[in-house]
């Protein structure tokens, strides 16, 4: 089982530099032990201009045969021959998938600390498989690969016999795939997509299947057209699995649609004014805002609940007086994407000991959130159901209660100045309501006095004399006039809540 990874090198980056992303020196070879065999890694070339790496992976088929046998699925003895002459140790298949995790496991996460930078950076790739079983053909490779970003898909059938063409074609294609990828996705492309082809999982497959699906698909397959197909060959066709896995794939997907980001909106938006100067962006003058008002209450230890890909929770960082700092969000990836923008693996053990990302929902309440001086819920109520609301009001207001709680979100009257608006329409795909001013103060003034704090509003962005500003913000001061339910018997059950608030 082979498979190479070849790079060309420009003047600032030589192509040797794909040693240090798959953490493999090119100028050495060498062997790794794998569950079924071993592996060897070396470079068939290796310069500035041309770098190409080579996985061999030498199966052992007595060992193949004995861990099925172990794990109970033996096999009939009529199939024993069967176990011992088949194509495992030739061809390109789940078995080459597991080994590319194990030898390359960092360059597979992304990770390059003597390159920091060149992980995150796509590059010219050229990935061949000699001999990939392909259950479905050249058409399925093409399905599979071709929304991936490859500007070119490659898959030629391997005829069974090339002296005798008239036997037709093996079930085995040979694979070439090439663009500007970064290393890291096309590896976990290649780690999902290799059992899928092959369709013949080799081990049983187990509950953290699912995990590793959704971890090595992320940014790709959760709104890859063939996810079913995916998701349900990658399981073996388990399907309380695969259902677990795509109702995953789904909140994903949704997600990350969120990710898309008032942020994008606004700055798209920003563009299309036309002054000289480039104006700052809204993102930008909401955080210096909210910054402002954390500065002004004196919070040290600040929530950002919703906290999204963590550009506030960056700018928290930069400055000292913000001792402990909490970036919660129910988006995985985005959690993913803010800790390495934070590089938070990276950061010195001080530095580190002031943050943490949370994954959680708001609408639950949730112990590690009291206790803090200051909430912020910048762009995020909009992103919730109405009918959810009051469950986010008592995991905030009741339950977490912090001293300051600001909250920002777009003040509908204002999209009739966004040109590129069409009228009636929300900024953002995913916001399930957008608010003018009157119905912002009407809920916050209700839920401020509902919980004992006092409210006060402020702009963000031009305030237009007929329409207000792009950004309404509220700030809530915790009154110690005792709320209507003390907080300690918050229970986790969110029908309760919901009731209660
Ligand atoms: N606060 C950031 C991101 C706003 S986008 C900013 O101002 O730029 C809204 C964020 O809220 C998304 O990251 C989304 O994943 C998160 N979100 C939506 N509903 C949520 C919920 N119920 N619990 C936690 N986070 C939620």
């Amino acid at each position: 089982m082979f498979l190479t990874i070849r790079t060309t090198g420009t003047a600032e980056r030589p192509a040797t530099d794909l040693g240090f992303l798959l953490h493999k020196h090119p100028d050495k070879a060498q062997s790794f032990t794998t569950a079924h065999g071993r592996a060897h890694v070396f470079y068939p070339e290796a310069s500035a201009e041309l770098c190409t790496a080579a996985l061999l992976l030498e199966v052992d088929p007595v060992a193949l045969v004995r861990r099925g046998k172990d794990k109970g699925r033996g096999g009939a003895p009529d199939a024993a021959l069967a176990q011992y002459v088949n194509d495992r140790p030739y061809a390109a298949s789940s078995l080459l998938s597991v080994a590319l995790s194990t030898v390359f496991r960092s360059a597979l996460r992304g990770d390059c600390q003597a390159r920091p930078g060149l992980a995150g950076q796509p590059m010219p790739l050229r990935i061949e498989v000699p001999a990939l079983p392909a259950r479905g053909g050249p058409d399925l490779v093409n399905a599979l690969f071709g929304p991936l970003g490859w500007t070119s898909v490659e898959a030629v059938p391997v005829p069974l016999d090339e002296e005798f063409p008239e036997w037709g074609d093996s079930r085995y294609v040979r694979l070439a795939l090439e663009g500007e990828l970064r290393l890291a996705d096309a590896l976990r492309q290649l780690y999902v997509l290799l059992p899928v082809l092959d369709d013949a999982k080799h081990y049983w497959v187990a509950p953290d299947e699912v995990d590793k699906l959704i971890r090595a698909g992320e940014g790709w397959l959760a709104d890859h057209p063939e996810r079913k197909l995916i998701t349900s060959r990658y399981l073996s066709r388990r399907w309380s699995l695969t259902r677990q896995a795509t109702e995953r794939l789904e909140l994903v997907r949704l997600a990350e649609a969120d990710l898309l980001d008032v942020e994008d909106v606004d700055n798209a938006v920003d563009e299309t004014t036309d002054t000289e100067e480039r104006p700052v962006p809204l993102a930008e003058q909401r955080r210096e805002a909210i910054l402002a008002v954390l500065r002004d209450s004196g919070a040290s230890r600040v929530l950002d609940l919703g906290c999204g890909q963590g550009q506030l929770v960056q700018a928290l960082l930069k400055d000292v007086r913000f001792t402990e700092i909490v970036g919660v969000d129910v988006s995985v990836r985005a959690l993913t994407i803010a800790a390495r923008r934070l590089r938070l693996d990276r950061l010195g053990e001080r530095q580190a000991g002031r943050v943490q990302l949370v994954q959680g929902a708001l609408t639950y309440t949730d112990k590690r959130l009291t206790g803090y001086d200051a909430a912020v819920l910048s762009e995020v109520v909009e992103h919730l159901d109405l009918p959810r609301l009051p469950a986010l009001e008592y995991a905030v207001f009741r339950a977490a209660r912090p001293a300051t709680v600001i909250v920002t979100t777009p003040n509908a009257e204002y999209n009739v100045r966004w040109e590129s608006l069409p009228a009636g329409h929300v900024r953002h795909g995913d916001h399930r309501f957008e608010w003018t001013r009157e119905e912002f103060r009407n809920w916050a003034d209700t839920v401020a006095e509902r919980a004992g704090y006092t409210v006060a509003y402020l702009p963000v962005g031009p305030d237009d004399p007929e329409v207000g500003p792009p950004t309404q913000m509220a700030v809530f001061t915790r009154t110690d006039t005792a709320p209507d339910t003390a907080p300690d018997t918050a229970n986790d059950s969110t029908e309760k809540e919901a009731k209660a608030a």
